[in-house]
């Protein structure tokens, strides 16, 4: 079955209701947008697009992203979603990459991706694009089987260059069917915001609204506004959105400073990266009992863990802290296990690499069976993190199994250090990495940001360490920087601070 499906369905039974909005303005019911994503999908018939060829969208976040997406399954092609804040020379590789015959480009877009790429272009919204969906001719859907294949998902590449993951549409279906049951229910009055680039997560999370016939609510930045979100989600809410943990910090903070509550907010799911403890007590104080945890990555999308509303905010339980530097327990839909490096099951309570299998899982990486023979290893997914399961099923991520940090011999889990000195007031931002040391193997090195109007010193940050964590984890050199590297997801770049340790000792 064709995932276009669900829209069909929706217009069938809910046409008049709103569907697509941009900022404040409702642009389309879900009949036309339907209509829309039908006539979009006839016309790249049309164009040559044929069921199974790729075709990338490279914009910023709006409401012809979603019409564009469902298009291509419209037609039976498969979308590969590109992050907007790519360079259009990472851009080129990635449509070269999956042999995309067209992109959907938005404005700003165009012109980088015209000079690095010969990928045929069609802006959204453009006059080619209008003219696509003032074609006629809407097609009923291309039949596809669930294992067919519907969005290549690049990879962040924090290290080398970006795979495609194969997500089908059963993988789809499934992560989508999993969220009102372990994340969050969904109604149709409620709203998604999309705060988050819609090519990743935030892109995701717009399916299963559709299947309820829910509101898409697209900020008129086009990208992450805490004010924006704030206004929005009072003025139209309920709102539910997706947040990697730096966009919630910097919501709090907004928030904070204008007094706003967070009134219409319905639901944050927040994940993509660690959440520090600190900055989510500090969200549920602020803002109350409104964050759901999630642990994902593209080869199982959003589809992992899920840390419930109830148990980030539930303080009265005994171990409510320690539940909330975990992510949660395996969704519905899949297993999870701690494995050896040979991929065999270890023993309760042990640490090691967590393995994933279940019916979001990916078929494989995109024409590299390399890769995907590494990853996907005795019927389980090789996730590539580190971590550790209790006995009630509590997943708490350490670290990807690259940053650990062997120090005369021993593991030391950036997470836990990062964690610590978090609680120093002075902190603001800090990661945590490994430099090359002749006596112990590997030194802890932490990089700080500090927090403003504060100037934190090292002896004041290493007696602060030592009240938290064993002597052995401690950093052994402190580095004070304005911001820390971040890729075009938000997620520390601990290779460029690796790096930078590494011209330093020439
Ligand atoms: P991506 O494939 O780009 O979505 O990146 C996925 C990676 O982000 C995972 O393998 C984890 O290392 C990290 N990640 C995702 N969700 C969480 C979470 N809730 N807590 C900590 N790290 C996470």
């Amino acid at each position: 079955m064709n995932i276009a499906h669900w829209l069909s369905r929706t217009a069938a039974l809910r046409g008049a209701a709103p569907a697509l909005l941009a900022g404040e303005i409702v642009v389309a019911d879900y009949a036309r947008f339907a209509r829309d994503a039908a006539t979009l999908g006839g016309a790249l018939a049309t164009v040559g697009i044929a069921p199974g060829d790729r075709v990338a969208i490279f914009a910023k976040n709006s409401t012809d992203y979603l019409i564009a997406l469902f298009g291509i399954w419209w037609a039976g092609a498969v979308a590969v979603p590109v992050n907007a804040k790519l360079h259009p020379k990472e851009a080129a590789f990635i449509f070269d990459d999956s042999g995309a015959k067209l992109a959907f480009v938005s404005s700003d877009l165009v012109t980088g991706v015209r000079a690095a790429s010969s990928v045929a272009v069609v802006e959204t919204g453009g006059d080619d694009w209008g003219a696509m969906l003032r074609s006629g001719g809407a097609p009923a859907i291309h039949p596809r089987k669930p294992g067919d294949l519907a969005w290549l998902f690049y990879t962040s590449g924090t290290t080398g260059r970006p795979k495609g993951v194969e997500i089908t549409h059963a993988m789809l279906m499934a992560t989508s069917l999993a969220y009102p049951v372990d994340v969050d229910p969904v109604e149709p009055e409620d709203a998604a915001l999309y705060a988050a680039p819609m090519s990743h997560g935030a892109g995701l999370y717009a399916l299963v609204h559709v299947l309820r016939g829910a509101r898409h609510l697209v900020p008129a930045s086009g990208g992450f506004d805490a004010g924006e979100v704030l206004e929005l989600s009072r003025k139209l809410g309920p709102t539910s959105m997706f947040m990697a943990p730096t966009m919630v910090r910097r919501l709090t903070d907004a928030a904070k400073a204008a007094e706003e509550t967070g009134e219409g907010i319905k639901t944050i799911v927040y994940g993509g990266g660690p959440m520090y403890v600190a900055d989510i007590v500090e969200a549920v104080d602020w803002f109350g009992p409104k964050f759901v945890q999630i642990y994902g990555q593209g080869e199982c999308p959003m589809g992992i863990t899920a840390l419930s509303r109830a148990e980030v905010a539930d303080r009265d339980h005994p171990r409510w802290r320690e539940r909330l530097a975990s992510v949660g327990r395996a969704q519905s839909t899949v297993e999870v296990a701690i494995g050896s490096v040979d991929a065999e099951p270890l023993p309760l309570g042990e640490t090691g690499e967590i393995m994933v299998r279940g019916l979001p899982v990916m078929p494989g990486y995109w024409k590299n069976p390399e890769a995907s023979a590494k990853t996907l290893r005795g019927g389980w997914l090789m996730t590539g993190d580190v971590g550790r399961l209790d006995a009630d099923g509590y997943l708490t991520l350490t670290d990807r199994s690259k940053d650990v940090i062997v120090s005369g011999g021993t593991n030391i889990y950036p997470r836990e250090v990062e964690e610590a000195l978090l609680t120093h007031p002075a902190v603001h931002e800090v990661s945590v990495v490994g430099r090359p040391s002749a006596e112990w193997g590997e030194d802890v090195v932490a990089f700080v940001v500090a927090a403003p109007g504060q100037t934190p010193y090292e002896a004041t940050l290493d007696a602060h360490c030592r009240a938290e964590i064993a002597r052995f984890k401690r950093p052994k050199a402190y580095r004070f920087v304005e911001d820390l590297p971040k890729n075009a997801y938000g997620k520390v770049l601990k290779t460029d601070l690796r790096a930078r340790l590494e011209d330093e000792a020439g």
